[in-house]
């Protein structure tokens, strides 16, 4: 009756730790100063001429930047712009921040506020559209900015909980114990100073039915800097679980040092997910979203949504109609396994939910033989 053998769970959780752990974060990531990227931030290009000299773009295109950069600035940081390809105009990183004439266009149905937005803010920058979640509009700036942006026509300035507007739907928060999980958004959040987010992440933390902290932020992938000590420390003191939702369209986006910023979240305690963009000339093959999947998971991140692009006035020219994405969709289903196939989704205003595209799996080719 004991000769058989049994499961020892006893040894095998007390088995000496392995000698050699190969380390989660790599030391660089860790060795950002709030100087750094405060640095990064100012030396970002905004300008079309420094953008075209940098990246040796060919000239023939500057004027059509030069008029778009007029409805919506230009901003790009150098880290992000040395992860592009020199000379290549369709680049899938510089499409996401190159101004063109096409953003003149005015199709209908591209409208200002496509998410509602506007409709459902109070004024204190506090959106509370959907159940047991409110996002706070932290702040309107952002490192980068990218073209196909659902608020480049968002009144930031009436809307956004800065300074006085920031105890009003801190007071709105405390007051609805339905709200269990607060998102921080913008804007981009990781434009904050770590001593503003300390005190917002304090403020929150004091409110007991806040269980989660999330964060929609995009300075990750194109600003690595940012993830500095200071905010690694944040992130590993909330009592609040933290989300942290990155926004990367693009594998080539993910270079050693984002991936090891990224690693370092996680290793201070967020849960890592990723929320793309659908857009045309980035990521519209089902290679672009298969590797992109595929490199989220190196660094330690799981994909969320794949969103279809909110039609927002200027950003037509980035659409892929619902269903070419589906047959893309469909595609990447069939090589990855399912954990790595992000959800497609699609944001209504008036709706309450993010509406979750079906994507029937396609029938099996028969095998010969
Ligand atoms: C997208 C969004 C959320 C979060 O939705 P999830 O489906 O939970 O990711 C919450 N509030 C607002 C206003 C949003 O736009
Ligand atoms: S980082 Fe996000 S909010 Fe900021 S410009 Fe890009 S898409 Fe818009």
């Amino acid at each position: 009756m004991h000769g058989g053998p049994v499961l020892d769970l006893w040894h095998m959780s007390t088995r000496p730790a392995p000698s050699r752990i190969t380390p989660l974060i790599e030391p660089r990531s860790l060795s950002y100063r709030s100087a750094d990227w405060q640095q990064a931030m100012r030396d970002a290009i905004t300008d079309v001429d420094t953008l075209f000299a940098e990246l040796e773009l060919p000239p023939e295109h500057k004027p059509a930047a030069r008029r778009a950069a007029a409805l919506f600035d230009l901003r790009v940081p150098r880290s992000y712009v040395a992860r592009m390809r020199r000379g290549d105009i369709a680049d899938p990183l510089l499409r996401q921040i190159l101004p063109l004439d096409a953003e003149h266009a005015d199709p209908p149905g591209f409208v200002d506020d496509a998410v509602g937005d506007q409709a459902s803010a109070a004024g204190d920058g506090l959106l509370h559209k959907y159940y047991g979640r409110a996002l706070l509009v932290t702040t309107g700036a952002c490192a980068v900015h990218c073209r196909y942006c659902f608020r480049r026509h968002f009144d930031y300035s009436a809307q956004h909980a800065g300074g006085s507007h920031a105890e009003a739907a801190l007071r709105r928060i405390a007051a609805d114990p339905s709200i269990r999980e607060v998102l921080l958004s913008g804007g981009d959040p990781l434009s904050l100073s770590n001593a503003r987010l300390e005190s917002l992440g304090d403020r929150l933390d004091a409110i007991e039915h806040v269980e989660r902290l999330r964060l929609h932020t995009r300075t990750p992938a194109v600003m690595p800097e940012r993830v500095d000590e200071a905010f690694l420390a944040w992130l590993a003191r909330r009592r609040a679980r933290v989300v942290v939702v990155v926004h990367v369209n693009h594998a080539n986006e993910l270079s050693d040092d984002v991936t090891a910023a990224l690693r370092a979240m996680a290793a201070s305690g967020a849960t890592l997910l990723n929320q793309a963009v659908l857009l045309a000339g980035v990521n519209d093959s089902a290679d672009a979203l298969a590797d992109l999947s595929l490199a989220l998971f190196d660094a330690g991140v799981m994909p969320y949504y794949l969103h279809l692009l909110d039609r927002v006035r200027g950003t037509s020219h980035f659409e892929v109609s619902e269903s070419r994405a589906t047959t893309l969709m469909q595609e990447v289903a069939a090589r990855l396994p399912g954990y790595l196939v992000p959800k497609l989704a699609r944001e209504g205003a008036g709706d309450d939910a993010k509406s979750v595209l079906g994507v029937p799996a396609r029938a099996r080719h028969a095998v010969r033989g």
